[in-house]
């Protein structure tokens, strides 16, 4: 029986080949002076910044390094301020994104993100609404451009965590596939499975509701269709679109229905070694699937879910719950996924990374309680 739920997302979604054509007109209708934050190669966003000129826009830039840290939000939001942008066009991966909607709250809500942070910051509300935002994704994985939160990573905590508020869903996700042709293999693998495990954990999530559950259906067809061939044909643009969809409904599940344990441990993963955020999903995935499916036990509400995950993924109506997991497995290694000791990490880590991922946010979502000596046993099978 369906009970109460909520769905939630950014004011416009705009799908389709070739829409960052587009990109100049939306800007214009929300503001003059846009700050447009990249990733760590502005030359990509050279097109965006022509079409906002053609427009009579006034463009500046603000490029992330990486993945953002509470510091580069700070400088990007204290460029925004002093230079009078009214409106902030982010472009890139997840983690131009999450720059780009962290800053646009920021540059009006006092600068410094760390007092408005989930687990290490005091949880404070925003109190102003922040600058319009357009998200442009150039990856197909963390789903960013429609969720409610950035993930900002505190090199002094050592962890990462999200700010996240209603407030911060864009006012336009623009998705065009074409922008991820030139994704490499490496990145294209790291940033699908990313996909495909926003798309299983909501789909298994306490929180699903039936909004996220047809999204996560189609999406995982999607994924399951579609991944490994933009892995080996990076030019196969129907297998982008697939992977471009699948990435907008996971983000689309994930803020409505939550996630799971390999995202409550991706995190403090991330905080801890320099692991992009899609290997460390990648990595765990299956061992979480295993332990969750352990944990669940014959008779659990939860086992008709990964029956029918099962299906999903293998396509075979004779699959068991074992078979699911197992498919998820060898397609990680088929995509050539590292271990999470190819990253620095070691058996002496595991143990603070299962106390943080304990705390996480996203734990709360997991189909069963996972302990800490559970969560230590996936991260060592993961190393
Ligand atoms: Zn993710």
């Amino acid at each position: 029986m369906v009970t109460r739920f909520e769905f939630a997302t950014a004011q416009r979604i705009i799908f389709g080949c070739g829409v960052l054509a587009e990109a100049g007109a939306l800007a214009l209708a929300l503001g003059r002076r846009p700050l447009v934050v990249t990733g760590r190669d502005p030359s990509r966003s050279l097109a965006l910044l022509d079409l906002l000129r053609t427009q009579g826009l006034s463009p500046s830039s603000f490029a992330l390094a990486g993945e953002p840290a509470l510091d580069d939000i700070r400088r990007g939001a204290a460029q925004a301020r002093a230079g009078g942008n009214d409106l902030v066009v982010a472009f890139g991966g997840g983690s131009a994104l999450d720059g780009g909607k962290a800053i646009a709250a920021m540059a009006v809500n006092g600068l410094d993100p760390l007092p408005f942070l989930e687990v290490i910051g005091q949880g404070r509300t925003l109190e102003q609404r922040p600058l319009p935002c357009i998200a442009i994704p150039t990856t197909a994985g963390t789903g960013s451009e429609v969720t409610r939160n950035a993930v900002l990573a505190s090199p002094e905590h050592g962890v990462k965590a999200s700010l996240r508020h209603p407030w911060m869903l864009p006012q336009v996700a623009l998705v065009d596939p074409a922008l991820t042709l030139g994704v490499n293999p490496e990145v294209t693998a790291s940033t699908g499975l990313d996909a495909l495990t926003q798309l299983i954990e909501p789909f298994l999530s306490a929180r699903a509701n039936p909004m996220t559950d047809a999204l996560c259906r189609d999406g995982i067809r999607l994924a399951v269709r579609s991944l490994e061939r933009a892995w080996r044909e990076g030019a196969d643009l129907e297998a982008r679109t697939d992977m471009s969809l699948a990435s907008l409904f996971g983000g689309l599940a994930l803020a409505n229905a939550g996630l799971g344990a390999v995202h409550g441990l991706a995190a403090p993963l991330g905080g801890l070694a320099p692991v992009p955020h899609g290997a460390a999903c990648a990595a765990l995935l299956p061992h979480v699937l295993e332990a969750n499916l352990a944990a669940c036990g014959p008779g659990h509400p939860s086992r008709v879910r990964f029956a029918e995950l099962a299906l999903l993924l293998t396509g075979d109506a004779g699959a068991g719950p074992e078979d699911g997991v197992r498919w998820v497995a060898d397609l990680a290694g088929r995509l050539r996924i590292p271990r999470l000791s190819s990253y620095g990490l070691g058996p002496a880590d595991l143990d603070l990374v299962a106390e943080r991922g304990l705390a996480a946010s996203s734990m709360k979502a997991n189909p069963v309680p996972l302990d800490r000596a559970a969560l230590t046993a996936i991260l060592g099978k993961a190393l």
